[in-house]
């Protein structure tokens, strides 16, 4: 963190605990230099002991815009006075902007997942869904997938039943989408994967440096009617993903919806579009050199 407050630079920074391998910083100073902005973006790893004081000082040297992640998304929502409704129906925050002495508060995966998914908007429709975890990111793109697309059923299967099933409360009351949850037995997942036309996997299995490890079982019965998105990001394409386009089905890494959900967090404080070409350009080149 910067010292000093100057008045002439926008502050921004990304907020959590651990944040050992942060791709925020290089997505927004680049897109702030492409604009000549004298704006800095920096990586604020919080210890969750000192959370409320350290934000606190963080906005006191100036930072007016914060990514929030793992573990602060749904802590920080007590700080913000103006919730969009995306962020208050996920409940969780991972963009702050705060303007005269007002914060707010977005949830911009959602959006990150909607542009992601929204090619594949016919193949949605009318089909099964099947989630693989239940945390964050499976809240974002079940809200997604509930608001903004018609599937028949989304599945979850998750080994914490209580959050699996607080998913359930994301879909509209007067959907005709049906929710289901399977925990820990092989014959439902393989039954929910062949009848599923999508896979999200919404957890970090699979991600650097664990990345020999899938989320499905090496018999999982994936074949080239799936389409399979992996929201984890890196590496680029996860084993997982390996293993679905082995079988012939298309795949979704989890960089778009990265990109996408900071280049909404851009325009949020910026009023600006991120270069989103050239930004996704810069971070594949990145993830390739560390395969
Ligand atoms: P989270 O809130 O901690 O949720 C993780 C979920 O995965 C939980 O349901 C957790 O189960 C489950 N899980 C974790 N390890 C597991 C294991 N070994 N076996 C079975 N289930 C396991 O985290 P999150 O915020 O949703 O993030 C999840 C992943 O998505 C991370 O890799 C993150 O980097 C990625 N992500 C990517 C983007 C993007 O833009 N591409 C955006 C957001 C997140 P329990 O609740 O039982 O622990």
């Amino acid at each position: 963190m910067e010292n000093d407050k100057d008045e002439h630079i926008k502050r921004f920074g990304i907020i959590g605990y651990p944040l050992k391998h942060t791709l925020s910083p290089l997505i927004h100073n680049f897109s702030f230099q492409h604009y000549g902005l004298p704006y800095h973006y920096d990586t604020l790893e919080t210890d969750p002991a000192y959370f409320e004081e350290k934000i606190q000082t963080y906005v006191k040297h100036g930072y007016i815009g914060f990514n929030v992640t793992i573990p602060f998304k749904e802590t920080i929502v007590n700080n913000i006075n103006h919730l969009s409704a995306e962020a208050k129906a996920i409940g969780a925050v991972n963009t702050v902007h705060i303007h005269n002495n007002d914060w707010y508060g977005y949830n911009t995966d959602a959006i990150g997942t909607l542009r992601t998914l929204e090619p594949y908007r016919n193949d949605i429709n009318q089909s099964n869904v099947l989630i693989l975890g239940a945390g964050g990111a499976a809240r974002a793109v079940v809200y997604v997938l509930a608001t903004y697309f018609h599937p028949r059923n989304i599945t979850i299967s998750a080994r914490n039943v209580q959050r699996a099933l607080s998913l359930s409360s994301l879909i509209p009351k007067d959907s005709d989408i049906t929710f289901h949850h399977i925990f820990d037995s092989a014959s439902d997942l393989e039954f929910t994967i062949l009848t599923s036309k999508l896979i999200i996997n919404t957890t970090p299995i699979g991600m650097y440096p664990n990345t020999n490890t899938s989320p499905l079982p090496e018999t999982a019965p994936l074949s080239s009617n799936h389409i399979v998105f992996d929201v984890v990001y890196r590496p680029l394409k996860t084993a997982l993903l390996k293993k679905a386009e082995e079988a012939g089905a298309t795949i979704l890494g989890g960089l778009p919806m990265l990109v996408h959900q900071g280049a909404e967090a851009f325009r949020i404080w910026t009023g600006k579009e991120m270069p989103i070409t050239q930004v996704m350009q810069i971070l594949q080149k990145k993830l390739a050199e560390e395969l």
